[in-house]
């Protein structure tokens, strides 16, 4: 099979802040990154570490100091290309109260559409595609602040399915929810992947959320540390340790029982794949 074409193409990326000004950052350096059609990629690093700095070059919210960015064949450079950049990757972000801007739910979910000045009929089929795709459509009458804060997220979600994105960048979306909130937001990125082949990227600071995906890019300084599946990611424990960033529990878990001399094969990431191996092991011993 041959390899997919790049859904978005990262190359020699760097960003500085304030150039050329006492106040100078160079928030990202020198990043080569290629996002494909479908790709569930979590990109994670400490604080400061340049994610949100990145997530913004990838719908040109932000454009590069050196390096470009190119979406769907579109560079982000080019002015004339803007719109239908941000319109191919949508973003949502930490706090689902700064998101919302109408009172009622499908009115907020319109908002995109109506903007891309479309057909009445048009954009009531897209917001009911949309608020069915996130589980939300119940809710279409409901006021957007009654909703709880996964809730809240999934009708943003919605506001960005409305245009019929290729990506979705998640900029820690899930960050502020309870776990109940969480588990609705990365259930509903993986569906998104699955059914509408919607790339994602999700930046978290759970290893556990970014065991789930395809993909761990991890950022250090502006820098990409570690980039691959996330059993080869998580295998890199020291590497991890020392640019601040955890394993997962399991993996965890799974290192401390090697340690004590427990035979263990591959690297388990999930809970499941751990107790599979343990139990295998007692069979062999029985
Ligand atoms: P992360 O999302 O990983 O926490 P950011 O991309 O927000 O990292 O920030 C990377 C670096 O850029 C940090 O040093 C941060 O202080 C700096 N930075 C972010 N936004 C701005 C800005 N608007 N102006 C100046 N510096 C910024
Ligand atoms: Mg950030």
């Amino acid at each position: 099979m041959s390899e997919p074409t790049a859904l978005i193409e990262v190359a020699h990326l760097t960003h500085v802040y304030h150039a050329g000004t006492p106040h100078e950052v160079r928030a990202v350096y020198d990043v080569s990154l290629t996002i494909r059609p479908a790709e569930f990629v979590a990109l994670v690093g400490g604080n400061g570490s340049g994610k949100s700095t990145l997530a913004k070059h990838l719908n040109a919210l932000l454009l590069p100091t050196e390096g470009r960015v190119v979406v769907d064949g579109l560079d982000t450079r080019d002015p004339h290309a803007l719109w239908e950049i941000r319109r191919r990757v949508g973003m949502v972000f930490q706090n689902p109260d700064n998101q919302i801007v109408a009172t009622v739910v499908e009115e907020d979910v319109a908002f995109g559409p109506e903007n891309l000045g479309l057909p009445p009929e048009e954009i009531a089929r897209r917001v009911e595609e949309a608020l069915r795709a996130v589980g939300m459509l119940e809710y279409r009458s409901r006021e957007p602040h009654l909703l709880s804060g996964g809730q809240k997220q999934r009708v943003a979600i919605a506001g960005v399915l409305a245009m019929r994105p290729r990506c979705i960048v998640f900029d820690e979306a899930t960050t502020m929810l309870d776990p109940e909130g969480r588990r609705e937001v990365l259930d509903t990125a993986h569906q998104l992947r699955d059914r509408e082949g919607i790339a994602v990227v999700h930046i978290t600071h759970s290893m556990e959320e970014a065991a789930e995906a395809d993909r761990v890019v991890a950022l250090h300084a502006g820098r990409v540390v570690l980039d691959g599946p996330p059993r080869e990611v998580f295998r890199e424990a020291r590497r991890l340790r020392e640019v601040n960033l955890d394993l997962p529990e399991v993996a965890r878990l799974h290192a401390c029982l090697v340690r004590r001399g427990v035979q263990l094969e591959t690297q388990a990431l999930h809970p499941g794949e751990l107790a599979d191996q343990i139990l295998r092991l007692r069979r062999a011993v029985v």
